[in-house]
């Protein structure tokens, strides 16, 4: 079976690529789609922007597509960045401005305060079909600097209390063991199987 991933975020991708090794699975990326329309993320929920990446690429395609929609809830800021996770410092931030534009934004609250969590909403759509939602969520605490060289996005700043190190200084197999993407192409397996 051939599955595309509706993604343009290198870091998810490779994620997703480790997890779906040794299953019988033709992974597509979307530079393997010539002319993909640009889907604009404008849903109100991860949900809703998943569906809307599976579908739009399922439809333009005809393949069963996979789209995942996360981002960070920081307790302390209401559960923002939550959607806007990818653009909380602006339309072309990268990772470093978001990272930045977070630690002001948790600057002076205390360690115990900086409670939050990672959350994941997979969407799998066939052309002509209902989609299909798999979730996973990771809480954690923001530290107050960033820490290791793995991941992307947040990962520097997401300590993760049960081994006492930030996501990004952990390997790739250990941060998809525990993650919320990881839980959710889980269960997404259990699906297919
Ligand atoms: P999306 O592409 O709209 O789903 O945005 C996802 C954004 O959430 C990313 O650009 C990151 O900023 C953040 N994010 C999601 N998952 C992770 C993760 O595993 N590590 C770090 N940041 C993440």
């Amino acid at each position: 079976m051939k599955l595309l991933i509706a993604t343009g975020n290198a870091g998810k991708l490779k994620e997703i690529r480790r997890i779906l090794e040794g299953v019988d699975v033709e992974v597509l990326g979307l530079d393997t789609v010539a002319g993909a329309p640009e889907v604009v993320e404008d849903a109100e929920s991860f949900e809703g922007n998943a569906r809307k990446k599976a579908e739009t690429l399922a439809a333009f395609t005809g393949l069963p597509t996979l789209a995942d929609d996360s981002g960070l809830e920081v307790d302390a800021l209401g559960a923002a960045p939550g959607i806007h996770s990818a653009r909380y410092a602006g339309e072309d931030a990268t990772d470093a401005d978001n990272n930045r534009k977070l630690l002001l934004a948790l600057d002076g609250v205390e360690p115990e305060k900086r409670t939050g969590a990672f959350r994941c909403v997979m969407a799998l759509c066939l052309p002509e079909e209902p989609c299909r939602f798999f979730e996973g969520h990771l809480k954690g605490r923001i530290l107050e600097q960033p820490r290791g060289e793995g991941g992307f996005g947040y990962d520097p700043l997401f300590l993760v209390p049960e081994y006492g190190k930030a996501l990004a200084e952990l390997s790739l197999d250990v941060k998809n063991r525990i993650s919320h993407r990881g839980q959710a192409l889980r269960a997404l397996l259990d699906f297919l199987k």
